[in-house]
């Protein structure tokens, strides 16, 4: 029973195993998941709250710088010391991301502090000049990314709506370049794989740390409903490139700050994990399955041991007959039985005659021979249902199950013949059998078999090499021997 239990779980273990793997390995792609989730929270928040605080810084500049204009109508800002120290240090202060220039209603674009009345450019074709009469007072745009007429170099237009003047100036103009947006983020990219992209709400692309040409200036495929969230978009119409990307929108502009990274190399990670998490499960299976097949090889030897000592607790070694203890048992059972049905039984109780001159002319080993060929032969005589076995050294019993002392005295005449034939030829030697029959009920073994022997010794005493039959109820039972 313990094999078969034991057989079942090892035969299941196997399949739970591979379940568990499956599930584990999926449990880790959510684990996985969930982790780049934060850790994508985490940079957006970051890069957000950079983006939050420089345009705060730029806005209320101009706030500032507005209300000047407003309230010191005699003076000309362009070449105001003051006003002019006032944006030094505004530009100082950012580290030279953000220069802020005016433009005047013809498209004029003066530089702090001016040199001259004359513009240094013309920007009535921009589309964030174009834009500035839609705006509202003290509100401002964020323009496609252009190449500066003067520095030349790629930057970010913002334009502010100056409040109503009648002195022609019709806003602000802040530039804020590539190189410093990305010095800005560079250290939340570097040795990482993310990106930092600044998106207008119509979804074109302000700028990108790291730079990419690719992207900046183009439109991305994907829908922004909510001021933030989570999602593998399609940075790219043309490339079709995947990311993985989070997006929150910053207070009081129309942008938002999106944080992506490719989607195949997170991927490529999860998997990863996935495998070594395999790996580990197969040498865990491999370590069970091998200790599995040590444990069952030890319980099949253990089995096997245990029937060994049963056989040899029950059985003579030296003939394989039932031993005196095994007999004793299995002649009760027997006997318990005859009580029952009812039926009777005779009891046989075989010994050697002369046995001692065997063992002494020959050696003990001789003597086993003969031991062996003799069991051999009382083995064969009696049938299947019939209880023999060795009771003592050269002395042998058999318990004739369903027989009465007719036919018991028949058998023990035979066994004593077939036993004589045998050691006949090696020595003329033979064996002397005691019969008696059970009288039912109440008689114990130990009277039956007292009652064998008692008839065993008077074969003896008579010469030998011959069968007797207890004398109990001997008339009525065979009157032709006993006359
Ligand atoms: P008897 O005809 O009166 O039975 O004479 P006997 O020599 O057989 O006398 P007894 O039955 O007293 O002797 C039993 C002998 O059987 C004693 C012992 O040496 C021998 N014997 C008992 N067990 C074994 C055994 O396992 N192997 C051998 N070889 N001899 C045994
Ligand atoms: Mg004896
Ligand atoms: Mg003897």
């Amino acid at each position: 029973l313990m094999f078969s239990v034991y057989g079942f779980v090892i035969g299941a273990l196997p399949v739970g195993f591979l379940n568990l793997f499956i599930v584990s390995i999926n449990v880790v792609y959510l684990v996985r998941m969930y982790r780049e989730k934060d850790d994508f929270r985490i940079m957006d928040l970051s890069a957000s709250a950079r983006a939050q605080s420089m345009l705060d810084e730029i806005y209320v500049t101009m706030r500032l710088l507005d209300e000047w204009i407003r309230q010191n109508p005699e003076r000309d800002p362009r070449f105001d010391r003051g006003f002019n120290r006032f944006i030094e240090v505004f530009r100082t202060r950012n580290g030279g991301v953000a220069d802020i220039r005016l433009i005047t209603d013809a498209g004029g674009l003066y530089y702090f502090p001016s040199y001259s009345t004359e513009p240094l450019a013309s920007v009535e074709d921009r589309e964030y000049f174009r834009a500035l009469p839609g705006l509202k007072d003290s509100e401002i745009f964020f323009g496609e990314p252009i190449k500066g007429r003067i520095t030349q170099k790629w930057s970010i237009p913002i334009a502010y709506r100056l409040s109503r003047n009648d002195r022609g100036y019709r806003g602000f103009l802040v530039m804020i370049e590539f190189d410093s947006f990305d010095r800005k983020f560079a250290d939340l990219t570097t040795g990482t794989d993310y990106a930092v992209l600044l998106i207008r709400k119509d979804r074109l692309v302000l700028a990108r740390t790291p730079y990419n040409p690719n992207v900046v200036g183009s439109k991305l495929d994907f829908r922004i409903e909510d001021s933030r969230g989570f999602g593998v978009v399609e940075i790219l119409s043309t490339e079709r490139v995947k990311r993985a990307a989070s997006f929150n929108g910053l207070l009081g502009y129309p942008l938002y700050v999106m944080v992506s990274r490719d989607f195949a190399k997170i991927r490529q990670g999860w998997a990863r994990a996935a495998a070594l998490q395999s790996v580990i499960g197969l040498c865990f299976l491999a370590i069970f399955v091998v200790l599995n097949r040590r444990l069952v090889s030890l319980l099949r030897k253990n089995a096997e041991i245990q029937t060994k000592l049963e056989i040899a607790a029950r059985f003579d070694e030296l003939t394989g007959m039932k031993n005196r203890r095994y007999f004793f048992e299995r002649a009760l059972e027997e006997m318990a039985r005859a009580r029952r049905i009812p039926c009777p039984m005779v009891l046989l109780i075989a010994d050697i005659d002369f046995f001692k001159i065997v063992n002494d002319s020959w050696g003990h080993s001789a003597g086993d021979l003969v031991l062996r060929d003799i069991a051999r032969e009382i083995e064969s005589c009696v049938r299947e249902t019939d209880v023999s076995g060795r009771i003592g050294g050269e002395e042998f019993a058999v318990l004739l199950v369903d027989t009465d002392i007719v036919g018991g005295w028949g058998l023990a005449e035979r066994i004593r013949e077939s036993a004589r034939e045998v050691v006949f030829q090696s020595w003329q030697g033979s064996i002397s059998v005691g019969v008696a029959e059970w009288t039912g009920d109440d008689e114990p073994i130990e009277q039956l078999m007292r009652r064998a022997d008692m008839a065993l010794y008077r074969a003896k005493e008579f010469g030998r090499n011959r069968v007797e039959i207890d004398r109990l109820r001997p008339n009525d039972a065979f009157p032709f021997l006993f006359p």
